[in-house]
């Protein structure tokens, strides 16, 4: 049976068996304290080697300014709207009133709460092994910016520790798709245990969750990428979803921005008419730091755990949150469940309770469906906003209304490189 179903199953069963036992299914929550215990495990160095190796696929020092400072602020800009979107809608929806979760080992006071400026002092590691050992995942991202760029600059001599921290990628990847076969067993166990605890009113706010996710990325498919298309770039919108068509189809269905990247350069390049110099550089990176989908669903989720386990944010722990899930979206590993481990990252950052994260996992695919569409296609306008600007967007291409389909395992460059 796939993970995704397993999970679904893991969340109804759980209900279930939470229903019928009551108040003893108390005692199924440490498996789900442990689950929650491997993905934290997981955090400090998957954001470490995915954020590091994300910054090296800038290889060509001369791209590193113009070009790059565009697409980064265009990746971080739509990200922080996202996130706005995503605070706003779960603010109208309210998907998480009514749950009434105790919090008994959190109790969070607005006063603590670190200041705006705090924070952005506080981004710079004095100590960057303690960073990661701490597990402070914003100063462990500045310093995989400074590592990723020092890898740059070093040129030849820095290509061991981009190997290195490659293969680390790599190697956390495998980790994380380890712990996510577990997270029906983890999902099992805190949904008993919420249920037994909380009756079944539970999947209702649930399913206003994944309604609140869908109807905001919609949104900002239609309000924030039709607006960069239509409005800035002046281009007809219809070329670019048509355009789009493979790379939607393998991120809605493998929900991985890293697995969709061969199609998403496929379609880039082939079909929208983005030069392959300015593809192949905002794409990777893209894949592996600009995650708008992501980013829509941690402020929401951020809200409903806020409301389900009965905390105010104010507008202070929400700035921070728009901060938080930036960064954190940033950090996320363009892989499928991704998001639900760097969530912690934002859950933290206003002391809202962990185990939160558990019962939002249970819908977790779901969520992932729309949200790595939303990157991915995020990734398609900023590729044509930077070739158009940069004079590398062939026009011509674009609104020709031919389309290459993209064949599996076939990726962009060897479609297109001369034999
Ligand atoms: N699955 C997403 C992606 O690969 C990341 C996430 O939100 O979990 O883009």
């Amino acid at each position: 049976m796939k993970l995704w179903k397993k999970m679904l199953l893991g969340l109804s069963l759980g209900t279930v068996v939470g229903m019928l036992l009551g108040e003893r299914a108390i005692y199924l929550k440490p498996i789900g304290t442990v689950f929650l215990g491997l993905l934290n495990m997981l955090v400090v160095l998957l954001v470490f080697s995915s954020m590091t190796v994300g910054v090296t696929s800038i290889n060509d020092v001369r791209k590193l300014g113009r070009v790059g400072l565009k697409t980064l602020l265009l990746y971080m800009g739509t990200t922080a709207i996202a996130i706005g979107l995503g605070l706003m809608a779960a603010k109208l929806i309210n998907p998480g009133t009514g749950i009434a979760l105790a919090h008994d080992q959190i109790s969070l006071n607005i006063d603590e709460t670190p200041e705006f400026l705090h924070i952005f002092l506080n981004l710079v590691p004095s100590n960057p092994i303690g960073s990661l050992a701490n597990g402070n995942i914003l100063q462990v991202i500045v310093f995989s910016i400074f590592l990723g760029l020092g890898i740059n600059f070093a040129g030849e001599k820095g290509l061991p520790v981009a190997r290195v921290l490659e293969s680390l990628s790599e190697v956390m990847f495998s980790m994380t798709g380890m712990v996510m076969n577990l997270a029906p067993y983890g999902i099992f166990a805190i949904m008993a245990w919420v249920a037994g605890t909380f009756g079944i009113g539970i999947l209702y706010p649930l399913l206003k969750l994944v309604f609140a996710h869908y109807i905001t990325c919609i949104f900002h498919l239609v309000l924030v990428y039709g607006g960069i298309l239509f409005f800035l770039l002046k281009l007809r919108v219809g070329p670019f979803f048509k355009g789009m068509t493979d790379a939607i189809t393998l991120a809605a269905s493998t929900t991985s921005s890293s697995a969709s990247l061969p199609a998403t350069l496929h379609c880039v390049e082939e079909n929208l008419g983005v030069s392959k110099n300015i593809a192949s550089f905002v794409l990777p990176l893209g894949s592996t730091i600009n995650m708008n989908g992501t980013a829509i669903f941690q402020g929401i989720a951020a809200v409903f755990i806020s409301q389900a386990y009965g905390i105010d944010l104010g507008w202070q722990n929400l700035a921070v949150i728009v901060v938080t899930a930036t960064l954190s979206a940033v950090g996320c590993a363009g892989i499928p469940g991704g998001g639900i481990v760097t969530l912690s990252i934002v859950l933290g950052s206003v002391g809202l309770p962990l185990e939160g994260i558990a019962i939002v996992a249970g819908i977790d695919r779901l969520r992932d469906i729309i949200g790595t569409v939303i990157n991915v296609l995020g990734d398609g306008v900023v590729a044509l906003y930077v070739a158009k600007s940069e004079g590398e967007l062939d026009l011509e291409q674009y609104n020709s209304g031919e389309y290459i389909s993209y064949e599996h395992g076939k990726p962009a460059s060897t479609v297109t490189e001369a034999p």
